[in-house]
């Protein structure tokens, strides 16, 4: 028997995503008229834990073609989804599962799994004319995110030679969202006029993630031309900003088991005190995979020390994956978690993440892929999971500046039930 949120209808198609790449568009319809449409992300810097986005390989499209995606998301998943309720959330992600049979969605895809997951969601929301952040939370109130804006990309992301991966600004000395976007984005053109005058025009050219790919070498080069910028704007580095890195830390390991870092090797002991010297000399709040993801015991040592101060975070470390954080809980490696819906494929899977991180009294960081879409579902998702956290590029480039729009909205549309979280989410300042 059909009613209103019945999913009659389940469709994948082809799309593009912000590095050009194919990636995977779901729609999903409901019998009271509900839409849904989701994209997939994709990343670069991939965890080994992730489940499998599914690429057909060969010639075209440089192999990264998703038709086999498609046709089994068309053929193989749609008729399993057509016919459920679009609100049992939890219970069509388990068919994801079960249809794929794999544990790692080798078979179906992840992206394909991750965009029909949201797709359903959205359609639900729409069916029931709720906007996506109210139906996915709780009432109440709203808060909306403090971001982590990445404004000098290095390492995969960027041509250049910075090893780190992103250097990170974070707002938190304003009021409300919009204030803190004002904040970031007056910083982010003082930086590219800075870059500019000491590095010539081709040094505001941006990575992928929107952030400037200026010829620097070393670390405390980025960081002190951030710093500066934030000077220049008239603002205090360390109470209206924060600053971030995110090292990804496997890409920074080489064979024999050393760091390579700002032309130096050095050893995981070596590496725990440059982060620490790091972090005295720097406003640093937010230390994302530091090491590989391997390396847990000096993901332990840094939290030990740095915990009072920053946020160290588990990106590759956990891969969203609610299983893999319950395994470390013992030891707690970080005090924050990182969660990107594809790395696991499911919301429902992501949500169990949230809500586990939450109960071991970690802060958790909705982020995007440096490989993103127009899609905004991620804003939607951090207000719905209340994180007071949000990870999502430069305040440049399409596919960043939809979600900061639509936490914008979002921050309209609650009008005053919303409230930025601000400072509260770090340790140092709540
Ligand atoms: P990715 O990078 O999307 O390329 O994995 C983002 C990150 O490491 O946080
Ligand atoms: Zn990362």
């Amino acid at each position: 028997m059909s009613d209103d949120y019945t999913i009659t209808k389940v469709r994948g198609l082809m799309a593009l995503d912000s590095r050009g790449n194919p990636t995977v568009k779901a729609i999903a319809e409901t019998y009271g008229g509900g839409r849904g449409t989701a994209l997939a992300p994709s990343g670069a810097s991939r965890g080994g834990k992730e489940v499998v986005e599914l690429r057909d390989g060969g010639r075209k499209w440089g192999g990264k073609g998703v038709s086999l995606a498609i046709a089994r998301l068309n053929h193989v998943v749609a008729p399993k989804i057509e016919g459920l309720d679009s609100r049992m959330q939890g219970y069509i992600d388990q068919v994801l599962e079960i249809v794929d049979g794999r544990g790692d969605f080798s078979f179906i895809g992840g992206n394909v799994a991750t965009a029909v997951s949201v797709a359903v969601a959205k359609a639900a929301a729409d069916t029931a004319g709720l906007e996506l952040f109210e139906y996915l939370g709780a009432p109440g109130r709203v808060v909306l995110p403090t971001p982590l804006l990445n404004i000098i990309n290095g390492g995969v992301h960027a041509g250049n030679e910075l090893d780190i991966q992103e250097f990170m600004i974070i707002p938190v000395g304003a009021d409300t969202f919009l204030d803190a976007i004002r904040l970031a984005v007056e910083v982010y053109h003082i930086l590219k006029s800075f870059l500019k005058e000491k590095y010539g025009p081709l040094s505001v050219n941006v990575g992928d993630e929107g952030g400037f790919a200026p010829p620097m070498k070393k670390t405390r080069e980025a960081l002190e031309a951030i710093l500066q910028s934030i000077r220049r704007a008239g603002y205090q580095p360390g109470t209206d900003l924060l600053l971030g890195i995110d090292a990804a830390g496997d890409q920074l390991l080489s064979d024999d088991g050393v760091y390579a870092v700002d032309g130096l090797k050095l050893t995981p002991g070596e590496l725990v005190d440059y982060y620490v010297s790091l972090s005295d000399e720097y406003p640093i709040a937010y230390i994302e995979d530091p090491f590989a993801e391997a390396d847990v015991d000096h993901f332990f040592e840094l939290t030990s020390r740095l915990s009072g101060k920053a946020l160290i975070v588990g990106d590759d470390l956990y891969c969203t994956n609610p299983d893999v954080l319950r395994g470390l809980a013992r030891r707690q490696p970080t005090n924050a978690a990182l969660l990107k819906v594809n790395q696991v494929g499911t919301l429902s899977r992501a949500i169990e993440y949230a809500q586990e991180a939450h109960r071991l009294g970690m802060a958790v960081i909705v982020s995007h892929r440096s490989g993103d879409t127009e899609d905004p579902f991620i804003a939607d998702l951090a207000v719905a999971l209340s994180t007071g956290l949000i990870k999502t590029g430069a305040p440049a480039r399409g596919e960043r500046t939809s979600k900061y729009n639509r936490l914008l909205e979002i921050e309209y549309v609650a009008g005053g039930s919303a409230a930025y979280a601000g400072p509260r989410p770090f340790p140092a300042l709540s």
